[in-house]
C-alpha cells in the first residue's frame, strides 16, 4: 500500500513588536489557501504559523509598557490568533517561542552544535541596529553610510562576549545543494542573487547568542547568555513537529517541510543559515523557500517601522472574509510586489466578485426558478456555443492543479475567472429570456441553463481552498448535493437535474465608490488626529483639507492652550489661485493650483459643494504652506487652504485678505 502523500507547510514567525498589517495577513493567506488546496486533493496536511517572541526589542517595548515581556507577547500573540481566526486561518499548530517545548529542544540544538564544535565562543564587535534586531558588520554598516542598512535608522557599537556559529563551514556544501536542487529557492531569481550576493563572496560566522539582554532562550551551559535571535526563530519549523522531544512523530511524518513560505527580505536566513543548521544537525533540508513579494502602499513597504498600516481587522469588518481573501490573492503576483489601495480593493469587490461571479449566480437561479419553477432541467437541444464552454470547464481543474503546483495563486484565481466570464458571454450570445418566448426554445433553454449552473458548481469547488464560505453558499443556491461538492465531482456533468435551487442574497453587495472613498478618507483622518502627538501642527487636516469637517463643534470641545513656540511652527502663507478644476471621482475635492511667492503648488481643497472653480481663480487664500504633502484621490496636495464654517458645514468661507497682498507673504 502507498503511503498517503503529506504536505507540511509554513508561515514566517510573525513578530509580536505592533499588531500584524495587511501585508502579513497576506503571508498567511497565501500560505492557507496553499494548505486548504492540499487537503482539498487528499494530501495529508501541516500547516504551521506562530509567533518569534524574543529579543530587546520586546523587552524594551515591554518595560516602556510597564509589564512583563511575556505578559506583552501574551497580549499580542492574542491579537494574532483572533486575526487568523477572523481571516478563516487553517493552522494545525501555532508554535510560540516562548512554549516550553520549543526552549528545550532550542537549549539541546544549542549544545548540541556547541559539543561537536560548530558552535565556539569569541568576541563580537560590530553594530546592532534595535528596530531590526541586526548586527552588521563594520564594512556594511559604511557602505550604508553609517546607517542601518535595512532600515536606514542610526545604529549602535557594541562589543561583548559570544556563541559563533561557524557558517563558514557549511558554504560549499550549501552552494552544491543549491546548484543541485534548482527549485529549492524560488522564484527562481531568488537563487542568483543568494549565490551572487552572499555565498560566493564567503559567509561569515554567524553571532548566535548576546548578554546585553536576557529576554530570550538561556544557553544552559553559560547562563549569562541568551540564544540570539536566528538560532531560536528558524528552528521553530522543527521544534514545532517535536524534534529534539520525547514525542516526535509529527517530525517524522511532515519533514522535511513542502515550502517555506517567507517574504522575500527574509529569503536570505532561509536560504542560508536554516539550511546550514539544518546541515550541522544532520536533518534534511525543506523541499522549497518561496520568497513573496510585498504588498506596497503608497509605493513603499508596508512595514510597521513606517507606520504604514492597513487594519485587517476593519478591512473584514467593511466587506466580509473573503472579499479580503480574495483580493490578495488575486491582486499580488506570487513572488513579485502587489500594491494595496482602497480604489483597487473596491475595484476587485466591485468586478470581479459582485459583478462577475455574483450576478452571474443570482441571475442562473433567479432564472432556473422562474422558467422551471426551481428544478435544475436536463441538458436538451445543444448548440455549437456549447462545446467551448464545456470544454473551458473540464479543463480548468487540471489547469488550476499546475498553476497550485507552482504556487502561482494569482494566475490560478485568474483561470477560474475566465470561465466565470466565458459564462457571462455564453448569457448574451445564448439570450435565455429570448429562448423563454418560444415553444421551441424551451428544450434549447434547458440546455442553456443546466450548462451555467454546472459551470457555476464546478466554479465553486475550485474556488473552495481560496475562499471560505462562498462556495458554501454557492451550492446552497444552487441546489448541490454535498457529493457533487468535492474534488472528487468536479468533472463536467455532476450536477444533478431536478435538484431544487434558491434564490439567495447577494454574494457580494456592489459598493458605492464615492461614498466607500469618502468613508476612507475620513478614517484616515481619524486614526491620523489620534496618533499624532498634540504638538505637531494641524494634524487631522492633514488628510482631507476640508477643515470645518475635521474641527466638528468648536463650542463644546475648545482646544487646549498652547505656547507661541506651538503656533509658530505653523507656516501660513498668502497663496494666489491660479487655476482650479474639479477632480471628476470626488464630490468634495477640487485641486487647487497655486502661487506662493515663486512657487507654484498644487492643493487638495474639499471645498467642491461651496466653490465651483470660477469662484476660487486669481483670490488670495491663506495657505498652511509646511503641512506634509497627502496624495487624495490620486491628487498630491501639498499644503491646506483655510476656512471658516457653522457646526453643521452648510456656511463656509475660504479666508482672504481684506487689502489685495502679494502672494508667500507669511500670515502671523
Ligand atoms: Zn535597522
Amino acid at each position: 500500500m502507498a503511503d498517503k502523500k503529506t504536505f507540511y507547510i509554513t508561515t514566517p514567525i510573525y513578530y509580536p513588536s505592533a499588531s500584524l498589517h495587511i501585508g502579513h495577513a497576506y503571508s498567511t493567506v497565501a500560505t492557507d489557501a496553499i494548505a486548504r488546496y492540499h487537503r482539498q486533493r487528499g494530501d495529508e496536511t501541516y500547516f504551521l504559523t506562530g509567533s518569534d517572541e524574543h529579543g530587546q526589542k520586546i523587552e524594551r517595548k515591554a518595560k516602556a509598557e510597564g509589564v512583563t515581556p511575556q505578559e506583552y507577547v501574551d497580549k499580542i500573540v492574542a491579537g494574532f490568533k483572533d486575526l487568523w481566526k477572523l481571516l478563516d486561518i487553517s493552522y494545525d499548530g501555532f508554535i510560540r517561542t516562548t512554549d516550553d517545548y520549543h526552549v528545550k529542544a532550542v537549549q539541546k540544538m544549542f549544545k548540541k552544535l556547541y559539543d561537536q564544535g560548530d558552535i565556539y565562543k569569541s568576541k563580537y564587535t560590530g553594530f546592532y541596529c534595535t528596530p531590526c534586531e541586526s548586527f552588521w558588520l563594520d564594512r556594511q554598516v559604511k557602505e550604508a553610510g553609517g546607517v542601518c542598512p535595512d532600515c536606514g535608522g542610526p545604529v549602535e557599537l557594541v562589543e561583548e562576549e559570544s556563541y559563533f556559529f561557524r557558517l563558514s563551514k557549511y558554504a560549499d556544501r550549501l552552494i552544491q545543494y543549491i546548484k543541485d536542487n534548482p527549485t529549492f529557492i524560488q522564484p527562481n531569481s531568488r537563487t542568483n542573487e543568494m549565490l551572487q550576493n552572499f555565498l560566493l563572496p564567503g559567509l561569515e560566522d554567524l553571532c548566535v547568542s548576546r548578554t546585553s539582554f536576557t529576554w530570550g532562550i538561556p544557553v544552559d551551559f553559560d547562563s549569562k547568555h541568551v540564544v540570539y535571535v536566528w538560532l531560536d526563530a528558524l528552528s521553530n519549523y522543527i521544534t514545532a513537529l517535536g524534534w529534539g522531544s520525547e514525542d516526535d512523530s509529527l517530525y517524522k511524518k511532515f519533514w522535511p517541510a513542502d515550502v517555506h513560505i517567507v517574504g522575500k527580505e527574509i529569503v536570505r536566513f532561509h536560504t542560508i543559515i536554516w539550511p546550514i543548521m539544518l546541515m550541522a544537525l544532520g536533518e534534511p533540508l525543506p523541499k522549497q523557500v518561496f520568497g513573496h513579494g510585498w504588498l506596497v502602499l503608497d509605493g513603499g513597504k508596508m512595514s510597521k517601522s513606517k507606520g504604514n498600516v492597513v487594519d485587517p481587522v476593519a478591512l473584514c469588518a467593511r466587506y466580509g472574509v473573503d472579499a479580503i481573501r480574495y483580493f490578495l490573492l488575486r491582486e499580488v503576483p506570487f513572488g513579485s510586489d502587489g500594491t494595496f489601495s482602497n480604489e483597487a480593493l473596491i475595484a476587485r469587490i466591485n468586478t470581479d466578485l459582485a459583478n462577475d461571479l455574483g450576478n452571474l449566480l443570482s441571475r442562473t437561479v433567479a432564472m432556473i426558478d422562474k422558467y422551471f419553477g426551481g428544478a435544475l432541467p436536463a441538458p436538451a437541444v445543444t448548440a455549437d456555443e456549447d462545446a467551448a464552454l464545456i470544454a473551458l470547464a473540464s479543463e480548468l481543474p487540471a489547469k488550476v492543479d499546475v498553476l497550485m503546483n507552482e504556487l502561482h495563486i494569482p494566475d490560478a484565481l485568474a483561470e477560474i475567472w475566465k470561465l466565470v466570464g466565458a459564462c457571462n458571454k455564453y448569457i448574451d450570445v445564448t439570450a435565455p429570456w429570448t429562448l423563454a418566448k418560444s415553444e421551441a426554445g424551451q428544450e434549447r433553454l434547458k440546455t442553456v441553463l443546466y450548462n451555467l449552473a454546472e459551470s457555476l458548481r464546478i466554479v465553486a469547488v475550485l474556488l473552495t481552498p481560496f475562499l471560505t464560505s462562498t462556495p458554501a453558499k454557492m451550492f446552497v443556491q444552487l441546489g448541490t448535493a454535498p457529493a457533487q461538492a468535492s474534488l472528487n465531482a468536479v468533472a463536467w456533468g455532476g450536477s444533478v437535474p431536478g435538484s431544487q435551487v434558491h434564490k439567495g442574497e447577494a454574494l457580494f453587495p456592489r459598493i458605492d465608490v464615492e461614498a466607500e472613498l469618502a468613508y476612507f478618507a475620513a478614517e484616515a483622518d481619524k486614526a491620523k488626529a489620534a496618533a499624532t502627538p498634540a504638538t505637531e501642527p494641524a494634524p487631522a487636516a492633514e488628510a482631507a483639507p476640508a477643515a470645518p469637517a475635521k474641527h466638528g463643534h468648536g463650542d463644546d470641545e475648545a482646544p487646549a492652550e498652547i505656547e507661541y513656540d506651538d503656533f509658530a511652527k505653523i507656516d501660513l502663507r498668502l497663496a494666489k489661485v491660479v487655476a482650479c478644476e474639479e477632480i471628476k471621482k470626488s464630490k468634495k475635492l477640487l485641486k487647487l493650483t497655486v502661487e506662493v511667492g515663486a512657487e507654484t503648488r498644487t492643493v487638495v481643497s474639499g471645498i467642491k459643494q461651496w466653490y465651483t472653480p470660477d469662484d476660487l481663480v486669481g483670490k488670495t487664500v491663506v495657505l498652511v504652506a509646511n503641512l506634509k504633502p497627502v496624495t487624495l484621490c490620486g491628487v498630491e496636495s501639498h499644503g491646506m487652504i483655510l476656512c471658516a464654517s457653522d457646526a453643521a458645514d452648510e456656511n463656509l468661507s475660504a479666508l482672504t485678505t481684506l487689502a489685495e497682498m502679494e502672494s508667500g507673504l507669511k500670515v502671523r
